[in-house]
């Protein structure tokens, strides 16, 4: 039986020796067969026995059944310095409670789930589970920034309204974010950025950044090869806030309308014609093009502001090369200026950012899809009373080299 359950165990190097059924929990008693160990201090391998030490450390289930294994770690006394010592065992670390490989189901588990969640289902507390992400990322988390060549720099607000914003710091190549900042504060993406080393840094090629204008400084200081480029998508979006804006401006005008006629006609129109002016044009559902439809019949001005944004978005997808893209933009430009004043104004002022794009057509699109994720692990709850279990939390999900 025994040597069933060894087999069944399959711990290589470990035997078990007796087995107990305590209220449905399986307790296997197991024991190293090597009759010696090394000592930590001299490293002369001893095989005087000193005392025998069990203890209680839980192992992956057998047949839906929980398994505790009874370890005895046994203390071997040195010959050469003369000082006992407790043997190293290659399956669990020093003083914790649960093996290796059970502290990585857990930890697998948690990539899919919560930590709250999976607490429940493994009988664990919360902390026990938390305790054992961060074990098992001592052993496995490995964040590799060694090829990092095109950097994005995102900020996303955790909590909506809070003004609580993180900065991610992301590889765009790879799609995995690298490391997190915890405020937009200048001094904390400097923090992240330096540890990288200079040599990283300096093999950054180009930078994604936002118009907040927030990196652009820091970006040249500590990256000195980089070329930094207006991530389009943020450059799209102030274009579609001209637009918003000109549609307020113009809901709010109809209500000095006297003739009332004309008032309820300009209404309907007006009316639910938000995401069918903003959204891309070949997204539309059926309505939203029918809407379009009738702005285009009661309101020219208005089409004609989404007909110049769409070929804003024309531009950055369609243009050949950064001078196809620069002289598009340009005529773009000059015929938008009455319309989009305050894009055109921004547009211009990061000219050379917004146009780096023509290049190598990189952005931070990829950012949306992380943002996401950081977004479900907060809301998720647990263990982010500080930055640091936040960050180590997502770093998980992209860094962890377990099977
Ligand atoms: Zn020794």
């Amino acid at each position: 039986m025994q040597l069933l359950l060894t087999e069944i165990l399959n711990l290589p190097g470990i035997e078990v020796e007796d087995y107990t059924d305590v209220a449905g929990q399986l307790i296997l008693a197991v024991e190293a067969r090597a009759t010696e160990a090394i000592c930590p201090r001299c490293q002369q391998t001893s095989h005087h026995l000193h005392q025998n030490h069990w203890y209680l450390a839980r192992d992956l289930s057998i047949s839906g059944q929980s398994v505790f294994l009874k370890i005895n770690r046994r203390q071997f006394k040195c010959q050469t310095c003369g000082k006992p010592f407790s043997e190293t065992l290659n399956f669990i670390g020093n003083r914790r409670k649960q093996t290796d490989r059970f502290a990585q189901s857990i930890v697998q588990q948690v990539l899919h789930s919560d930590i709250h969640n999976v607490a429940l289902v493994n009988d664990l507390t919360d902390d026990e589970v938390w305790s054992m992400v961060q074990y098992i990322s001592k052993k496995k988390l490995n964040v590799d920034v060694s090829s990092l060549k095109r950097l994005g720099i995102d900020e996303i607000a955790l909590r909506k309204g809070q003004g609580d914003y993180i900065v991610v710091l992301v590889d765009l190549e790879r799609r995995v974010p690298l490391g997190f900042a915890p405020s937009r504060k200048q001094e904390d993406v400097r923090q992240v950025l330096e540890g990288w080393g200079a040599a990283v840094l300096g093999q950054i090629v180009e930078v994604s950044i936002d118009l907040s204008g927030n990196y652009k400084g820091l970006v040249h200081k500590l990256l000195p090869n980089a070329t930094v480029v207006a991530d389009r998508f943020h450059v799209m979006k102030i274009v579609n806030q001209d637009l918003d804006t000109a549609l307020k401006t113009l809901c709010k005008a109809n209500e000095q309308t006297v003739d009332e006629v004309e008032k309820a006609r300009i209404a309907a129109a007006l009316k639910q014609s938000k995401y069918a002016l903003l959204k891309p044009e070949a997204n539309l559902t059926q309505k939203q093009k029918v809407k379009l439809e009738e702005i285009r019949e009661v309101l020219p001005d208005l089409a004609q502001m989404h007909q110049q944004k769409e070929a804003f978005r024309a531009i950055f997808e369609q243009a050949k090369d950064w001078g196809d893209g620069t002289f598009q933009l340009l005529d773009w430009l000059a015929q938008a200026q009455a319309s989009f004043q305050e894009s055109v104004g921004t547009i211009c002022r990061w000219f050379g950012e917004v146009t780096a794009y023509f290049d190598n057509r990189t952005t931070s699109g990829v950012v949306e899809g992380i943002n996401n994720k950081l977004k479900l692990i907060k809301r998720s709850g647990y263990g982010f009373r500080n930055f640091d279990n936040f960050q180590l939390r997502c770093l998980i999900c992209w860094h962890l080299a377990i099977d």
